[in-house]
């Protein structure tokens, strides 16, 4: 694993991170030294990922314990009061990096959508983004900090069946740029993460066979893991990005090329 000496003792709130590319990211930051903060909606429960997580950091010679803070993203009251909590606790107290990863797939053909499942995408996958970096760049105005959405290649190029998390995945890209350009001067770095396929829960519904012909469409020949998505994000965060802002960064075995 890369080291990045400038993420020791830094903030760091995840959304998502019970499990998938989230718990990943949380590892990784972990295992860099930096003080993680937890989020997903009952991530008070999830005493194993939390546990995986700490873990992460002792193997690494850190002691820091995370923060595990349940909070429906989507709700800007329960952000609003998730921040609240941060600000007022003694060991974090702030936020130097917010990693937005918390999304829900729910896919089928648009003529059959219902209307609530577009809602709820576009409620959890944007409008979740949307809350968290309001409260974070509050947070950061002064400080400076860095900012990482995550969105997919889908919201590259679109995919049939998924017309909701496609548009829902393009606004958290327009969305990024737009705060890069307006927080640039305040030292605010924001940027977007773009996976192709990773192996989650969230893919784990994909057959064999559909896995199969996803994994000819991929330059690589293979699906991606969210430890390969974790190191992307270490690098965004970190010094060794300080020049970048307002980039969508691609982590999909080529699939999708600019
Ligand atoms: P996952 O289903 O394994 O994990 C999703 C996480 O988000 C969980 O911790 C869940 O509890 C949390 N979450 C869902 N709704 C929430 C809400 N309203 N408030 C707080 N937390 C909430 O998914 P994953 O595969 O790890 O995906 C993580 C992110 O990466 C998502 O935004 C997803 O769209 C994106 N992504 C995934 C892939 C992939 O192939 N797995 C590809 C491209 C993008």
């Amino acid at each position: 694993m890369a080291v990045f000496s400038d993420l020791v003792d830094k903030v760091v709130f995840i959304s998502g991170a019970s499990k998938g590319i989230g718990l990943s990211i949380a590892e990784a930051f972990a295992a860099q030294g930096s003080k993680v903060i937890m989020n997903s909606r009952s991530i008070h429960q999830d005493h194993e990922s939390v546990e995986k997580v700490k873990q992460a950091a002792s193997e690494n010679g850190f002691t820091t314990i995370p923060l595990a803070l349940p909070a429906d993203t989507s709700s800007p009251e329960a952000v609003k009061e998730l921040y609240k909590t941060i600000k007022n606790h003694n060991d974090f107290g702030t936020v130097d990096i917010g990693i937005n990863n918390a999304g829900i797939s729910k896919d089928g053909l648009f003529i059959r959508q219902k209307e609530a499942d577009w809602d709820e995408t576009i409620n959890i996958n944007l409008k979740g983004i949307r809350n968290c970096c309001q409260e974070q760049i509050k947070m950061m105005r002064k400080t400076g900090g860095s900012i990482i959405n995550m969105s997919s290649v889908i919201g590259q190029h679109g995919n049939t069946g998924q017309s909701a998390y496609a548009a829902s995945k393009a606004g958290v890209i327009a969305l990024t740029m737009s705060l890069a350009e307006e927080y640039a001067r305040s030292g605010i770095r924001l940027n977007s993460i773009a996976p192709g396929y990773i192996n989650t829960e969230m893919t784990d519904n994909v057959n064999d066979e559909a896995k199969t012909a996803w994994e000819k469409l991929i330059p690589m020949g293979r699906i991606g893991n969210s430890e390969e998505v974790a190191q992307v994000a270490l690098f965004l965060a970190s010094n060794c990005s300080s020049y970048m802002t307002g980039q969508t960064i691609g982590v999909d075995g080529g699939w999708f090329r600019r």
